[in-house]
């Protein structure tokens, strides 16, 4: 069977970001500062890290650095790394929608004054009052939510602190105003089944997800999810174990949607457990590994596995 996506048998976001604007395309991660509802109380999700799950945003280097010298700071970092002279300004820690619409629209102002082609804004969807949906909604360029959703099984569990319906109704009210979301899942949480998380992987599918960010749960010593796992030594998922997972859900996952990620992305410092997401070349090359040997290409076993250009989900509006 004949890839697809270039070298890959699932569309990545490198991939995607060729295809649609002619060449690599690097994302810049921000803390603008807005805090979490979901940490009021102290405790958020239990995988949560000091940082707001925004590990690079959260580097000490960057601390009181305004948007746009957070920007400048990784633009110049990067720059050695990457040929590219194209950006998207990822709002990555904590709630990028939580504060008021004036404040919002003076942080995604200025990134964008940065010279970033667009917006890549990580946010829960009990934080999209109708005044951000029309301030998002006003942006006409490339622009799209992440939205983490977890599981559909143990949210509880978790503490991610919203009902499903309420991404229901986030994603319903996103997709009639054409505005991009994606959907972080994780795979391996010790209070559901393989078949289960491919249950969130179908019900965000099925939400109108244009992407998807695919998670190998990690343990942060910073996070609550330390504390636990140290009184209870739950199962982690092995590699193989992940891989395999990872590989049905391409599976089902139909091909116009993006994978914007497919590996744990954090700080390894700080890294309890699984010490393997650590090498996240290996994983990539044993998903493609895997991938040829199931014979299999994303969405070969989705109901909707017609090749369509999602153009319009990246450049908003068109
Ligand atoms: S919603 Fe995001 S920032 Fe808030 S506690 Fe959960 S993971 Fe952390």
């Amino acid at each position: 069977m004949e890839a697809l996506f270039g070298a890959k048998r699932y569309r990545t976001f490198d991939y995607e970001m060729k295809r649609i604007f002619g060449s690599k395309v690097i994302k810049l991660s921000v803390d603008a500062g807005m805090g979490c509802p979901n940490r009021k109380n102290g405790v958020g999700c239990i995988f949560c890290t000091e940082t707001g799950s925004g590990e690079f945003a959260g580097n000490p280097e960057l601390k009181g650095l305004s948007v746009k010298e957070q920007l400048e700071y990784q633009r110049q970092m990067l720059s050695g790394k990457w040929k590219s002279d194209k950006y998207i300004a990822y709002f990555q820690s904590y709630t990028n929608t939580y504060a008021p619409v004036d404040i919002l629209k003076q942080k995604y102002d200025e990134a964008l004054s940065a010279g970033v082609l667009g917006l890549a804004i990580a946010t829960r969807p009990d934080c999209l009052g109708d005044d951000v949906l029309d301030l998002l909604e006003s942006y006409e360029c490339p622009l799209w939510l992440e939205l983490g959703l977890q599981t559909i099984t143990c949210h509880k569990q978790i503490n991610r602190g919203y009902d499903n319906d309420v991404f229901t109704k986030a994603a319903k009210a996103l997709y009639e105003r054409k505005i991009p979301f994606s959907a972080h899942i994780i795979f391996g949480l010790p209070w559901e089944t393989p078949e289960q998380t491919l249950d969130t992987v179908r019900f965000a599918v099925q939400n109108g997800v244009f992407a998807l960010k695919l998670h190998m749960l990690y343990i942060d010593k910073t996070a609550p999810l330390a504390k636990i796992y140290e009184t209870d030594k739950f199962h982690m998922l092995t590699m193989d174990e992940y891989v395999d997972a990872v590989t049905e859900a391409l599976a089902i996952i139909p091909p116009d949607i993006a994978i914007h990620r497919i590996t744990g992305d954090g700080k390894k410092s700080n890294l309890i457990e699984p010490q393997w997401t650590k090498n996240k070349r290996l994983v990539l090359n044993e998903i493609d590994k895997v991938m040829i040997k199931k014979n299999y290409i994303q969405g070969c076993k989705s109901d909707n596995n017609t090749i369509k250009s999602r153009q319009v989900m990246y450049i908003n509006k068109q």
